[in-house]
């Protein structure tokens, strides 16, 4: 196990009626002036909206809306959102939605107090100093950006999508309240249980050995999510299963928890950006196709890892076979998981046919070889994507 230092600063508000909770926590904080984001209006259909301002009202707080952030959100509308901010004196930020709402509104919130182009900080060419305060009411369990500090965000002109990652974007507060979930259409439910898997798994295949609490944390979540996944399928409006799926994926991806002291991964994630920066599709379609080829393709580096992924997760039986196989059918069992739950397991079911390859190979790379478990260059990266079409 490595040295670590773990610092979670998001206070997390859980339960079905926690929305009530709204009014106090911005009035904790002393705001005077939101800026209430939200996305291309399922939270006006749900009837959430209505209660938010209610909330909003009730603390005495005057709100400006930044309305239609899109499913994978774009810099533009970020950009937007930061004169808004500026020409209303927004002093807080408040996101409602999945994790696309959540990712432009942390993008708005480092924006507001920098003096160039929010874009900087997504190619690297400026730090994250300072940003405004933000407060989050999710809608989709997925992405974990409600208790993390990361955001993905596209410019859609040049087609690249990039994530930054800095601790004055952890939201002050999220509320969680799995009822606000029962209304996910059963795509988005699949995607939400792919991308929780998927961030499970970056962090669980790595090279750090004696990490066993860790491990078996990534496993116990990766099992929750099996089995509770197929049950919100069958019944949107169970909270048992809309609440474990909560809790996972905002454990999945909370700054580390489940994986300190291990080194992460992150190349499956880190192709899939690309991807969807050229066609638009959502980013757990994209990781669903890939995920089951990066690891088919990655294996070897780590038999051991991936026969225990197959016994502890999968329940194969290891007797009688090699440990190849074992690792093989773990890695079957992950597609066919995803594939039992709908979700799509080749390019060309997007309509990703083999002419921007090439491209995505390369943009991928473009700050330098990706993942740890094994590095991966523009070439490895290549044949992960033309075995995926
Ligand atoms: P999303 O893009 O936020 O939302 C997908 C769709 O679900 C939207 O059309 C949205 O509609 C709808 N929706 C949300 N809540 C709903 C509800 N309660 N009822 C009905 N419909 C609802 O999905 P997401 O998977 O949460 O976020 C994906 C984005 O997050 C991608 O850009 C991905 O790259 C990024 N991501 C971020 C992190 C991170 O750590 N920050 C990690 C992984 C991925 P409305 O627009 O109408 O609300
Ligand atoms: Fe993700």
């Amino acid at each position: 196990m490595n040295s670590f230092a773990f610092h979670n600063p998001t206070r997390i508000i859980f339960g079905a009626g926690t929305l009530d909770k709204l009014g106090e926590q911005l009035a904790a904080f002393g705001t005077k002036t939101a800026l209430l984001v939200y996305g291309g209006g399922s939270i006006k259909q749900s009837g959430l909206y209505d209660r938010v301002l209610q909330q909003l009202e009730q603390a005495g707080v005057r709100t400006v809306e930044l309305a239609g952030i899109e499913p994978n959100p774009r810099v533009s509308t970020v950009r937007k959102g930061i004169e808004l901010c500026r020409a209303h004196d927004v002093d807080f930020i408040l996101a409602v939605g999945g994790g696309s709402v959540l990712d432009a509104a942390k993008a708005v919130a480092v924006g507001v107090p920098y003096e160039g182009d929010v874009w900087d900080f997504l190619i690297r060419k400026a730090q994250i100093q300072s940003a405004l305060p933000l407060g989050t009411v999710l809608t989709l369990s997925a992405t974990g950006s409600e208790m993390n500090g990361n955001s993905v965000i596209t410019n859609w002109e040049e087609n690249l999508k990039k994530s930054f990652g800095s601790i004055h974007a952890y939201p002050k507060f999220s509320i969680l309240d799995p009822t606000l979930t029962y209304s996910v259409p059963a795509n988005q439910t699949v995607n939400g249980i792919v991308d929780t898997m998927s961030h499970v798994f970056e962090q669980y295949f790595s090279l750090t050995t004696d990490t066993p609490l860790q491990e078996r944390l990534c496993e116990s979540i990766l099992q929750t999510v099996i089995e509770n996944g197929e049950k919100a399928l069958a019944q949107p409006d169970n909270y048992e299963a809309r609440a474990n799926l909560m809790l996972c994926s905002t454990y999945a991806l909370n700054g580390g928890m489940i994986s300190v002291g291990m080194q992460q991964d992150w190349a499956t994630h880190m192709i899939e950006h690309e991807v969807s920066a050229i066609y638009d599709i959502a980013h757990a379609a994209g990781l669903s196709v890939l995920f089951p080829n990066w690891m088919t393709y990655v294996h070897g580096e780590r038999l051991d890892r991936f026969v225990q992924y197959a016994v502890r997760v999968w329940n194969i039986d290891p007797s009688g076979k090699s440990d190849e196989e074992v690792a093989r059918a773990g890695i079957q069992a992950t597609r066919d998981y995803f594939t039992r739950i709908g979700a799509p397991s080749r390019l060309s079911e997007l309509n990703i046919g083999d002419d921007q390859l090439e491209r995505m190979a390369e943009e991928t790379v473009g700050f330098g070889p990706v993942g740890s478990f094994r590095k991966l260059q523009a070439g490895d990266v290549l044949e992960i994507l033309r075995s995926s079409l």
